[in-house]
């Protein structure tokens, strides 16, 4: 047993000031991830302090100019069943739903979500090496089994992916994240906030010591008509994703607009090149024209022995994501389909 410290804070200057004081603190929302860690024996909080009482960061709210404003406290649910998300973000509700189970959901918090480490079976067993649980240690998956692990963006030290289905709609949507840290506000686009893993898997993100998500805010740009969002992973649910695809388009009859597409489950981060939607710009939406975006979204993808099936799976769901995401009134309501 680990004795440790509890405190509840009252505002987001209170929560700073108390990492201010103890830098090893760490903050505590949902916990659905956390208290997993803690019972892996991987994290060992001497300090806990919980923001679920800070005030207004619990809403979600409709933002002068167009978009929105979702609260870093608000459960993964209550974002997803929110009139304004099914309304005008139906790409990020159907995410959502596609992500962990309903107890889950219920308990986790937006800015968590963003937080949530690995789920690389090597990063969760103490006993081998591991770079991003133990930095210098070595990478147990690159010559172990990795058939859950990253075709893309992976480097010599860690070849782990992101697991969120949240992020990859939020991805593709351009979402803002908002933080504040020990010198004030910033703000950091949903491009920048996830890194890959580089020579330093341990971090994941662009967090620094103390910062606290308050919100992740969505632009005016909706893509409410044509969006689809699928998941393909071993299990009908409660899986993490081997590939998923976030899409979502503007079309003009059948000639695409704007299109945006995101990976899950193929990289350390969700997975998105600008060139590739550029390519759709103009053309008819058809399975060439996304097989041509898919081949620039998949260049230089490399896999490993047990997941090289990743890559013409992922080129698979892009084509077809792309399809199921002109006539999204078809998709039953977080209905995914099987691989
Ligand atoms: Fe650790 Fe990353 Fe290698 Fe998994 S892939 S064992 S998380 S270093």
């Amino acid at each position: 047993m680990n004795n440790f410290t509890y405190t509840t804070a009252g505002s987001i200057t209170a929560a700073l000031q108390h990492t201010k004081r103890h830098p090893q603190a760490m903050y505590i929302a949902g916990g659905t991830n956390l208290l997993d860690l803690w019972k892996y024996n991987l994290l060992h909080p001497q300090t806990l302090v919980d923001l679920n009482g800070v005030p207004g960061y619990h809403t979600i709210e409709a933002k002068e100019g167009g978009g929105l404003q979702l609260g870093a406290l608000v459960t993964n649910a209550a974002t997803a069943y929110h009139p304004l998300i099914e309304q005008r973000y139906p790409l990020l509700s159907k995410a959502i739903l596609a992500g962990a189970s309903a107890q889950i959901r219920n308990m986790a918090t937006n800015g968590g979500n963003l937080l949530q480490r690995t789920r690389c079976y090597y990063y969760y067993d103490g006993d081998v090496p591991c770079n991003k649980r133990e930095p210098g240690t070595g990478c147990s998956a690159i010559k172990g089994y990795n058939r859950i692990h990253a075709i893309l963006g992976a480097s010599e030290h860690c070849i782990a992916v992101f697991p969120s289905d949240m992020c990859v709609a939020l991805a593709a949507l351009e979402a803002v994240v908002q933080i504040t840290g020990q010198q004030g506000k910033r703000s950091i686009p949903f491009a920048d906030f996830h890194r890959l893993p580089g020579n330093a898997p341990e971090k994941d993100n662009a967090l620094q010591a103390g910062d606290i998500i308050t919100s992740i805010d969505l632009p005016a740009k909706e893509f409410a008509h044509h969006y689809s969002y699928l998941k393909l992973r071993d299990r009908h649910s409660y899986a993490f994703a081997l590939v998923s695809v976030a899409t979502a388009l503007e079309l003009e009859g059948n000639e695409i607009k704007e299109a945006r597409i995101a990976l899950g489950g193929v990289a350390h981060k969700p997975w998105r090149i600008p060139e590739a939607e550029q390519l759709l710009q103009g053309k008819p939406a058809t399975a060439e024209s996304f097989a041509q975006a898919a081949d620039k979204l998949l260049e230089g993808a490399q896999g490993y022995p047990h997941n090289q099936f990743k890559i013409e799976l992922a080129k698979k769901a892009i084509i077809r994501n792309g399809l199921m995401a002109l006539h999204p009134e078809t998709q039953l309501p977080g209905a995914q389909p099987s691989a």
